[in-house]
This record gives structure tokens, C-alpha cells and sequence, in this order.
């Protein structure tokens, strides 16, 4: 199965806005607006998830 996610929060819960011409997506999770998405397979897509968890720890957790 293919996976659409938001680059900035990694939500799938993201749709081209269909009021513009130019195939812009936008995430109803964080308000981004933009032409980039990413499209994963299951694999990659846990792969993703994964890195944004540790990303996010480390934001939260500094050293
Ligand atoms: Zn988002």
C-alpha cells in the first residue's frame, strides 16, 4: 500500500487543495501548504515514522 505523508509532521492526513491549479497538498495536521510530498511503500514508510520519532524525542529530550 502506498503511504502519502506530510514532510514536515509525517501525517498521512494530507490532500491536494483543490482550489489551486498549481497541485499544491495541504496537511490538515500542521497547516503545511506546499507542492512536496512524500510517497512511501509500507516499508519505507515505517522507515519515516521512525526517524520522525527520534527526531522528535531529541527535540524534546536535549543533551
Ligand atoms: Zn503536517
Amino acid at each position: 500500500m502506498n503511504h502519502v505523508v506530510c514532510p514536515m509532521c509525517g501525517s498521512e492526513n494530507i490532500f491536494a487543495d483543490s482550489g489551486l491549479i498549481t497541485g499544491k497538498y495541504k496537511c490538515n495536521e500542521c497547516g503545511y501548504v506546499g507542492s512536496l510530498i512524500y510517497e512511501f511503500d509500507d516499508k519505507d514508510y515505517e522507515l519515516f515514522k521512525r526517524q520522525l520519532e527520534r527526531s522528535k524525542s531529541r527535540e524534546k529530550f536535549p543533551k
